[in-house]
This record gives structure tokens, C-alpha cells and sequence, in this order.
């Protein structure tokens, strides 16, 4: 092990986390303030995983920090620290505009009972009924009822505001209408409680406190460090091989792909034949396309709201959603006070994409349908940020290929696997013993709350294993 890397690395630790996404991030945090030795590693340059960024000129983009709902704070409080709690604050402004309707809300329950009554004249019983509904909805539920039929029942016939009940949460964790109605409930309430948040300072000074705390709290982090298999003895997992080199541990939790580490990183063969059947049937969630737009410096733009959802989409269609001409996209609006102390304006567009219309083009294709993916969301642009173009630093765009390229996940999936992930996500330390899975899946699992929480649960159920002596 002489790779500097590998410097002063242990041969043997209690834990060893693959993958610095937000889920590996704070189930190694939990767990080595529980006093465990925990070694991180990240096959990329730096820790984040999807929540990151990156610097182009004096811009900084972020790329998966549109908003979360208020349970981050609590999280981040309970888990982090207070100091990274603070740093989360409301975005007040999201605004709808599509040919069903066109307006600005604070995006809470509230604001949306009001919008309900008022602009799509639905009794108050019906929407109180729905809220209630949706709010005592849990993991446990019976998942068999769908989002489609869980809005049909409150709001027949209505969809204008299926609509708006269903994009910003298709947006923020891929599902659709065919997906269970619990994984909706649970999401749509969670932002209800009190609206959508974000973090000041940006998404690198955010992880750049996580990995501060975990350093404090003795976590062994390595970047640049691939791990290439989980090794599995007598059905117990017994450490990794990364960058070529084994090194042993207790237990492993992956934060990688569900399905490369069951496939890929362990192996088919170390699992019984019912759960690969059950594994197999797993399906990933949808990838995504951006573009990142920066505006010269001393240029300024009006505010047009903090997280702007357009389309011109007739209705909501998940297909169009993903198609590669949608024109269905998030412009999240960076001012200045996002950034205290910068005075830099920036936008970043989002679309749902599937990766394979992307995946198979060649260079010169794939070069020109990047192109084509900026043009087009400026030509979108223009009606919120006249002569944008005028004003424009920076352009570039990201597809699922970038996505994958950077984060190793199937298919550039941005929020993991869909529903039956996450029984198949819960049940691998029955299968091997000591190893563990957390991060996006079932959709529930996903995004930045999501994330965070499995990755405080799956450090409890690695307490419980290892505290029983490291038997199943
Ligand atoms: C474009 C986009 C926008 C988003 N916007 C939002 C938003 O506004 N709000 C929100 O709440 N959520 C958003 N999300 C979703 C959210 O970012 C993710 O759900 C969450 O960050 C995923 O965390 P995770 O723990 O699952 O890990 P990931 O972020 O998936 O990270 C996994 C990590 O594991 C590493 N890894 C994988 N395999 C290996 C290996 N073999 N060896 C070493 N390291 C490995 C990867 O490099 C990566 O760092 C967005 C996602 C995308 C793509």
C-alpha cells in the first residue's frame, strides 16, 4: 500500500462506508460518534456525491440543490450539527407557469389551500380531507393504491391540479403517477409542513462542514479511491478491495448504486435465488439533463421567483417529462444572497431525461445534442430573463451520461431505484451477513432528506449488528 491514498491507512476498521453521497456521509458520522473506527471511501475527487458543485470562471455551480423540505434542518441538527442546521434557509418564491395555470407559492399548506379553494374552486372538506390523507400515510401502508388513484379520489376529473399536486414531486424524486401513493403522500406532506428550503452558502460550504465534523469525529476519509468488491467469506462480508487493495472491516455499508453493489461490487453468487428474482425486478429511477447558465459579473436579473417549474406541456405527462425535447424544466435562480458575499447571479435548468436516449450517440451526435438541450432551455429562458442571452458568462450542459460518469450510478439515475428498492435496499444483511446498503431508493429514500435519514437508519441497524457481537 504505498499509493498515497493508502498512507497511514488500517488494515482492519468496524466499518467501512463506500461512497460519500449524503447517505454514506451521515451514516459514517453516526457511526463514529458511536464510537466505532469507520474508514470512507470515495471513488471521486471530493465528498457529496450528487449534492455537488463545481467552479467554472468565479461561478460555482450547484448542481442538486433546488430544495428540500424543513425535516433537513431537524436532521442536520440531530445528526450534523447545529452550526450546519443554520445554514439551511426558506425559498419563498416557487413559481408554476404552464398553459393549466400561472402563479407564485410559498409552497406550503397553507398557501396551497388557499390556491386550491380560490383559483380551482375545490371544496374545503375535499382538500382538507386530502391533506389529512396524505399526511397519515407511512412506509407500512398497504403500497398497492397509486399517486393517479389517490389524486382521483380527492380531486375527480381535475387535472390541472393533479398537476400541481404531481410535478414539483416528480421533479424531486422521479415518481409518477403509477407509483405508489405512499411514496407520494410521505414526500408531498413532508414539504407541506412548511414549505422548501435550500442551504446558504451553497452546497460546497455545506459538505465542506460535513466532512469538517467527520474528521472531528475521527472518520478515515479517502477520495480518489474506487472500491472495486466487497469481499464476502463464509456468506459475512469482510472488507473491500479498493484501488487494488484489500482492506479488511467488520462490517461494509454501500452507498453505491443498489444494484452494482449487489451485482457488480459483491456478485450474484453470494445470494440466494429468491432475492436475485426479487432483485431483478428492481427497476432504476430516471436520469437528468442541465444546463448551467452564469451570468456576467455586474449584470443583474430581476427576481422571477427562487425555484421556477415551466412547461408547455398541455397537461402533465411523465413522458413528455423525460422525452429529450421536453419542454418541461426547473430553473432554480441563484441571487446573491445565496451566496453571502457574492455578488454573482446564476440559473441552473433541469429536465428528467432517460439515459437511453443519450446513451448510444456518438461524440459528434452527443456534442450537438448538448447544443441543442442549451438552446433550447435559453430559448425557454428568455420569457422570465428577457435578452438572456445578452447576459450570459458560462453555458454548459450535463446529461445521464454525465451523471453516471460522475457518481457511478446505473443510467445516470438521480434518485436511485423506484419503490422495490428499498425492501431489496433493507434486506442484503439478511443475505450477507455485515452488509449493508444505504442511500436513494424506493423514492421515499431519496433526495437530500431522504438520503440523510436512511443513512441514520441503516447506522442503527449496523450499531445493532455489531454491538450483537457481528452475527446476524
Ligand atoms: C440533477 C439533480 C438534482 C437534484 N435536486 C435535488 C433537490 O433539489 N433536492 C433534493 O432533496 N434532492 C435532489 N436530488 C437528489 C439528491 O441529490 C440525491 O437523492 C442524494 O444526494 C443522493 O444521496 P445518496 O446518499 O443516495 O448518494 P449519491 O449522491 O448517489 O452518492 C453516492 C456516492 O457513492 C460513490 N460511489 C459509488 N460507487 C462507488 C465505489 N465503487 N467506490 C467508491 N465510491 C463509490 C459515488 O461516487 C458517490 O459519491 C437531485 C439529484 C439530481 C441528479
Amino acid at each position: 500500500m504505498s499509493q498515497d491514498w493508502a498512507k497511514e491507512i488500517k488494515l482492519e476498521y468496524d466499518v467501512i462506508v463506500i461512497g460519500g453521497g449524503l447517505a454514506g456521509l451521515t451514516c459514517a458520522n453516526m457511526l463514529a460518534k458511536g464510537g466505532y473506527s469507520v474508514l470512507l471511501l470515495e471513488q471521486h475527487s471530493k465528498l457529496g456525491g450528487l449534492a455537488t458543485w463545481f467552479k467554472r470562471k468565479e461561478h460555482i455551480f450547484d448542481v442538486a440543490l433546488h430544495g428540500f423540505p424543513v425535516g433537513m434542518i431537524k436532521t442536520c441538527r440531530k445528526y450534523w450539527s447545529p452550526e450546519i442546521a443554520s445554514m439551511i434557509v426558506q425559498l419563498k418564491g416557487i413559481r408554476f407557469d404552464n398553459p393549466q395555470f400561472s402563479f407564485t407559492t410559498t409552497y406550503d399548506r397553507e398557501d396551497f389551500t388557499r390556491i386550491l379553494e380560490q383559483r380551482f374552486k375545490i371544496p374545503q372538506e375535499n382538500i382538507e380531507a386530502f391533506f389529512d390523507t396524505a399526511r397519515s400515510m407511512n412506509f407500512y401502508d398497504d403500497p398497492s393504491m397509486t399517486t393517479r388513484q389517490f389524486l382521483e379520489e380527492f380531486f375527480p376529473g381535475h387535472d390541472d391540479v393533479h398537476r400541481l399536486l404531481m410535478e414539483p414531486i416528480a421533479y424531486a424524486n422521479g415518481s409518477t403517477p403509477d407509483d405508489p401513493a405512499i411514496t407520494y403522500g410521505i414526500v408531498f406532506s413532508n414539504f407541506m409542513s412548511k414549505g422548501v428550503y435550500t442551504v446558504r452558502g451553497g452546497t460546497d460550504q455545506f459538505i465542506g462542514k460535513m466532512q469538517e465534523e467527520l474528521l472531528r469525529n475521527g472518520v478515515d476519509i479517502r477520495t480518489k479511491c474506487l472500491v472495486e468488491k466487497i469481499v464476502v467469506k463464509d456468506r459475512k462480508a469482510v472488507g473491500v478491495i479498493a484501488n487494488g487493495n484489500m482492506i479488511k472491516s467488520k462490517a461494509v455499508v454501500s452507498n453505491g448504486n443498489l444494484l452494482s453493489t449487489i451485482h457488480k461490487l459483491v456478485g450474484d453468487e453470494y445470494f440466494s435465488q429468491s432475492f436475485l428474482k426479487e432483485a431483478k425486478k428492481v427497476r432504476l429511477n430516471n436520469s437528468t439533463c442541465q444546463v448551467y447558465i452564469s451570468i456576467k459579473k455586474g449584470e443583474k436579473i430581476d427576481y422571477i421567483g427562487d425555484l421556477l417549474f415551466t412547461s408547455e406541456a398541455e397537461k402533465f405527462d411523465p413522458q413528455e417529462l423525460c422525452s429529450k425535447n421536453t419542454t418541461s424544466r426547473s430553473f432554480s435562480i441563484y441571487y446573491p444572497q445565496t451566496r453571502p458575499g457574492s455578488d454573482m447571479y446564476s440559473i441552473v435548468a433541469s429536465a428528467h431525461a432517460n439515459y437511453h436516449d443519450w446513451a448510444n450517440l456518438s461524440e459528434e451526435e452527443y456534442r450537438a445534442s448538448k447544443e441543442e438541450l442549451i438552446q433550447r432551455t435559453l430559448d425557454a429562458l428568455e420569457k422570465y430573463v428577457p435578452k438572456i442571452r445578452d447576459k450570459v458568462d458560462h453555458l454548459e450542459a450535463a446529461t445521464p451520461r454525465t451523471f453516471q460518469r460522475y457518481t457511478l450510478h446505473l443510467n445516470g439515475a438521480s434518485f436511485g431505484t423506484k419503490f422495490e428498492g428499498l425492501k431489496i435496499s433493507m434486506g442484503l444483511s439478511k443475505e450477507v451477513a455485515g452488509l449493508f446498503h444505504t442511500g436513494s431508493v424506493g423514492i421515499i429514500m431519496s433526495g437530500w432528506l431522504g438520503a440523510a435519514n436512511y443513512g441514520v437508519i441503516v447506522a442503527n441497524d449496523v450499531d445493532k449488528f455489531l454491538s450483537a457481537g457481528g452475527v446476524r
